[in-house]
């Protein structure tokens, strides 16, 4: 004997049913079945629909069962297209009984729970008659049995209890004498005691079948289903979600509780007794091997099984310096609830005792709120109790697995995972048998949570990582490109899965939020939204993506304010633009404050000498003690450039042109020529070396005439190179004739930071320095006569872009 359950989706349309009708043919060969049918999916909400909308009056409800007639005459012409006129007939009958249900509940304006269940019933009788109907007309010899003349309950209706042993005996004595080979049982629905329509509670379908699969005491119970088994979450919520092979009975009914609706949580009960396995498996994919949920342990090498969600919680919070000393106080509360029947779904307390704390439905919270302030209303009147304390919108996340209990840090890894993503948690619980983790957050962030935890605990090292590019010019677009080269080596090497979210320019901005495609973003960029940094950020912000970061590629002042909104909801900022880090001391302390708070990075390699390792090696220098004694160094790739081609055959004003044309100055020269960006720059590394320093403090001697420093324009200031011509000539020639070569230097020594050009003798390691390239030597308590040395290209889009990319690497990988 074979139990199976098919649910709403497998009998959604015809060709579901046509899946399930194969599927019974084959197994009803070797075995007898018994096969459970839900509702077609959707039409149990249908129903409840219609009867609500006849209460109050609304004549709409003629058309919802309109729909739900519709609905099911359409299935059965395109199932039994041949002698279907009595078969319809019959349905007809149906749909004129539910029809004049609706017409006295709009007549009286009523739907007591009672009524709901006589109207939800249809559901499940009209899809059972139609898959037998459909059976028969294929030649099996398929009986339908009306499940309401086995199942019985008491009269709590719409959750109605099970009075198991008349129950059990009535399948037993049923199929005891059963010829058919396959019974059809339509789930969910029973009768009471005093024979009024009765239902197991949405969902209940599952829990009809484990009744008759315990009674019968099956070899196994198949639940057939959308998806191909249990997965470690909700497969629509968390793409990376699989099917768990083998789960033990304990962690299926911890998942379920909690919210995995794959299994109606009751239906574990009946069979666990006897031991019999249940599998879940897909209606679909029938080949794919599914969940079988089992006894004893599972030997599987996994710290955690599942993690599950309920959405729509309230927390109800009551506290209050008289509660210790209430008597009973516990049992008054737990016994209101109970008898408002209000399930309460999670329960923590402090061990003060002043407060407790418990999670119900929100459907429940008003009936909540007034049976907690009505039964203690006397200590509430005396200022023992505060008011009950109400906080909606919420949802809790379950963390389950049998194994759990043996490891260590599990919590501490859950709950650091979490806070990392900016995920607030509000209440948490561990069960006793150490089973579960459970957590009240935010529903908002549900979404979030989930794949936050699925990727810590259920996906090895494997990490995704959220992008949002702005400037994509120069820079911005190389780093896209470095990105499509490498995801899939970052993949298979690092386990990081690199998405790209947002990009914006200073004109358009485009979302994915899936992740963009690389080939094609231009394109969607062009025909983007108009750019706005604030609906920029709030995108980043509403997404709620984890493992999110903002990657500046911009030189906008207006760009680096957006960092602390950023790095506030915790997402990290990676920026090779160098105007915070520059900025006024209280706005860069600020943002290394918040990276701090918010556990958010705030990384800025690129700042200094574009992709070299500087500011990271100077970090490690100083977070492992060294003390910074000196720091020489030639930093502006520009000024090198301008610098080493300048000769007497050359002119400075056609060199500095073609510097900017080759890409190695800022759009405005004067800022490389100045010395301010190699002031930014030693400003950086001397905040970084842990001195409370600003721009002003760092002593610029400039090359520059006083000509070319008051000139307005770029334009203006490009004729004034020409006009101090001699000027220029007159440095190249004092150096040439020392035999000695020009650099703009950089120096922090004994806490003074100073920029200017020098000349540099023959044997210096700054000597022959090449192109654009970039050096920096570090004078340390551990290196104090041989410095700590990082040289090489030190401008250009591609180096720079690949510092950035090396930040979004560490990032990934912290
Ligand atoms: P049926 O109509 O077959 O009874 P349900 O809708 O009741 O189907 O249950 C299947 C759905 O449960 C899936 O489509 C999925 O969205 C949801 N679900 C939630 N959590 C899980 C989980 N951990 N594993 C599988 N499915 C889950
Ligand atoms: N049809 C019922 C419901 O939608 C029972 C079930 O599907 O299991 O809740
Ligand atoms: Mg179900």
């Amino acid at each position: 004997m074979k139990v199976l359950k098919f649910g709403g989706t497998s009998v959604g349309s015809a060709s579901h049913i046509n899946n399930v009708i194969s599927i019974l043919e084959e197994k009803s060969k070797k075995d007898k079945v018994i096969c459970v049918v839900s509702a077609i999916g959707g039409v149990t909400d249908l129903l409840q629909q219609s009867g609500l909308l006849a209460q109050q009056g609304d004549p709409a409800y003629l058309e919802v069962a309109r729909a739900i007639e519709e609905k099911h005459l359409q299935l059965l012409t395109e199932l039994i297209n041949e002698n279907a006129a009595e078969i319809k007939a019959a349905l007809k009958e149906q749909f004129q009984h539910l029809k004049n249900l609706l017409n006295g509940i709009y007549l009286i304006r009523e739907l007591s729970p009672k009524t709901t269940d006589k109207l939800l019933s249809f559901g499940e009788q009209l899809s059972s008659f139609i898959a037998t109907e459909t059976l028969n007309a294929r030649h099996s010899n398929a009986v339908l049995k009306n499940a309401q003349e086995l199942i019985v309950t008491d009269d709590s209706f719409t959750k109605a209890q099970v009075l198991l042993r008349q129950t059990h005996s009535n399948i037993a004595a049923y199929f005891k004498n059963a010829p058919q080979q396959i019974t059809i049982l339509p789930g969910f629905i029973a009768r009471s005691f005093n024979g009024e329509a009765t239902t197991l509670g949405r969902g209940g379908s599952d829990y009809t079948a484990a009744l008759i699969a315990a009674a019968l005491n099956a070899k196994e119970l198949e639940i057939w289903t959308d998806v191909s088994g249990m997965f470690t979450a909700n497969p629509k919520l968390v793409k990376q979600a699989y099917p768990i092979k083998n789960i033990n009975y304990q962690e299926a009914m911890e998942l379920s509780h909690f919210g995995a609706k794959v299994l109606y949580p009751p239906s574990i009960q009946p069979v666990l007794e006897l031991k019999i396995p249940i599998l879940i498996k897909n209606t679909l994919r029938p080949d794919e091997s599914g969940t079988r949920i089992s006894t004893p342990d599972v030997k599987e090498d996994r710290n955690a099984t599942g993690i599950s969600n309920i959405d729509h919680i309230t927390l109800l919070t009551l506290q209050g310096s008289g509660m210790v000393g209430i008597p009973g106080f516990s049992k008054k509360l737990f016994g209101r609830l109970a008898q408002d029947r209000i399930n309460i779904i999670l329960i923590t307390q402090a061990s003060s005792e002043h407060s407790i704390c418990i999670a119900i439905d929100q459907k429940d919270v008003q009936k909540a709120e007034n049976g907690i302030n009505e039964t203690f209303a006397y200590e509430i009147e005396r200022n023992q109790l505060d008011s009950v304390l109400i906080e909606e919108n919420l949802a809790i996340i379950a963390l389950v697995g049998s194994r759990m209990k043996h490891l260590q840090g599990m919590s501490g890894k859950m709950f650091g995972a979490l806070g990392k993503n900016n995920i607030n948690i509000r209440a948490i619980a561990q069960g006793a048998s150490e089973m579960n983790i459970s957590a009240v957050i935010d529903q908002k962030d549900v979404k979030k949570a989930l794949n936050t935890l699925h990727e810590r605990f259920f996906e090895g090292d494997h990490k995704q990582v959220n992008l949002f590019i702005a400037g994509v010019g120069n820079v911005g677009e190389k780093l896209l490109v470095q990105i499509k080269q490498q995801r899939k080596y970052l993949k298979e090497h690092l386990k990081l899965n690199l998405r790209v979210i947002g990009v914006s320019n200073s004109k358009k901005m485009y979302f994915k939020s899936d992740g963009m495609d690389l080939k094609t973003w231009k394109e969607e960029l062009k025909n983007g939204e108009i750019a706005r940094l604030d609906g920029f950020r709030k995108k980043a912000i509403d997404l709620n993506l984890r493992n999110s970061v903002f990657v500046d590629v911009t030189a906008s002042a207006a760009v680096s304010k957006e960092y602390i909104y950023y790095l506030k909801e915790s997402i990290a900022v990676v920026a090779c633009n160098k105007i915070a880090c520059s900025a006024a001391l209280e706005d860069y302390q600020q943002l290394k404050r918040y990276a701090l708070k918010y556990n958010a990075p705030f990384l800025f390699e690129t700042n200094v000498g574009a992709g070299l390792p500087i500011i990271d090696t100077l970090q490690n220098l100083m977070a492992s003690g060294d003390k910074i004694v000196s720091i020489q160094a030639v930093l502006s790739g520009s000024l090198n450039f301008i610098f080493n081609n300048f000769t007497d055959q050359t002119k400075f004003h056609d060199v500095v042109q073609q510097a900017q044309e080759q890409g190695y100055t800022e759009p405005d020269p004067r800022i490389d020529l100045s010395g301010v960006d190699v002031a930014r720059k030693i400003l950086i590394l001397a905040r970084e070396s842990g001195l409370a320093m600003n721009l002003e403090d760092v002593k610029n001697k400039t090359f520059l005439t006083d000509n070319n420093n008051a000139s307005d324009t770029v334009a203006d200031f490009y004729s004034t190179l020409i006009e101090d011509e001699p000027h220029f000539q007159s440095l190249y020639a004092s150096a040439k004739e020392k035999n000695v070569q020009l650099k703009y230097v950089a120096t922090l020594t004994e806490n003074v930071a100073s920029v200017g050009l020098q000349q540099i003798p023959i044997g210096h390691p700054f000597y022959n320095l090449k192109g654009s390239d970039n050096i920096v030597m570090f004078f340390t308590a551990r290196y104090p006569e041989q410095p700590l040395l990082v040289k090489g290209a030190g401008a250009g889009a591609d180096v720079t872009a690949s510092g950035l990319f090396a930040d979004i690497i560490r990032i990934g990988n912290n």
